[in-house]
């Protein structure tokens, strides 16, 4: 059995003090039984994060990593930093980054790679954009990102990590895929695991979708048996939302 993890997605939201607030309210209200339960924060956040969320069962992760341990990277932050405070989780490839920041499948490989090296779950994002989808494009544009990111690994990495189907026209628009659309490419994603390495791993690893997840539609993700959880954005927001969504899974 597969256990679900709902994650949250900061994004560029709240500062130290607003974080601490917003675990204090959700801790209070949340028991995350029998769902894995993470907040990815901004970095400056993560640390504070940590300290309070001991104990309590609710992962702390960080929304990107450089994949080096240390060296001349002005303005990055490498998995070693990051273990020091205690985070346990990273975002990796998440399509704002691919779409902003120019990051390449290589870099997610290397991030990828580098997470679990350094004792981290990834939580790796790939999805299609609008035009790809509508080009019939999907399957292929999901096969190259899912077999980049996980090229090289080995089968106990493989199933360690988390893999997140957010369809890039879905991310922050209101506009969800249906469960079916997601179910779909979702286990098209555990058989190009399958394909990599066996039907064992595929098994294994955890594929969440994410886009535009709210507590009006967990219920319906939750319901196919693909979908192990869901990466949250602008629904995370909100501690009292999100406790609604960390419920559904419960
Ligand atoms: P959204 O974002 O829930 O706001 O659509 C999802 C994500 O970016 O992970």
């Amino acid at each position: 059995m597969r256990q679900p993890v709902i994650a949250g997605n900061w994004k560029m939201y709240k500062t130290v003090k607003e974080s601490l607030e917003y675990l204090s309210n959700f801790q209070a209200e949340v028991k995350n039984e029998g769902v894995e339960t993470v907040l990815c924060a901004p970095f400056l956040a993560l640390s504070a994060l940590t300290e309070k969320a001991e104990g309590s069962g609710i992962g702390i992760g960080a929304q990107n990593m450089h994949w080096e341990q240390e060296g001349a990277y002005t303005g990055e932050i490498s998995p070693t930093m990051l273990k020091a405070v205690n985070v346990s989780y990273v975002i990796v490839g998440h399509s704002e980054r691919r779409t902003y920041f120019s990051e390449t499948d290589e870099q997610v490989r290397l991030k990828t790679k580098s997470a679990l090296d350094h004792d981290l779950i990834p939580i790796v994002c790939v999805g299609e954009t609008l035009e790809e989808r509508e080009n019939g494009n999907t399957q292929e544009v999901v096969h190259q990102q899912v077999v980049e990111a996980i090229q090289g690994l080995r089968s106990k990495e493989v199933s360690r990590l988390i893999l997140a189907y957010e369809p890039v026209w879905a991310i922050g628009t209101g506009r969800s895929a249906t469960e079916k659309d997601a179910g779909d490419v979702i286990q098209w994603i555990r058989k190009i695991v399958a394909d990599q390495y066996d039907q064992q791993v595929a098994n294994e690893v955890r594929i969440l979708y994410g886009g535009s997840v709210k507590p009006a539609n967990i219920d319906s993700f939750l319901s196919n048996q693909d979908i192990d959880g869901a990466l949250v954005g602008g629904a995370s927001l909100d501690p009292d939302t999100f406790t609604q969504l960390v419920k559904a899974a419960s």
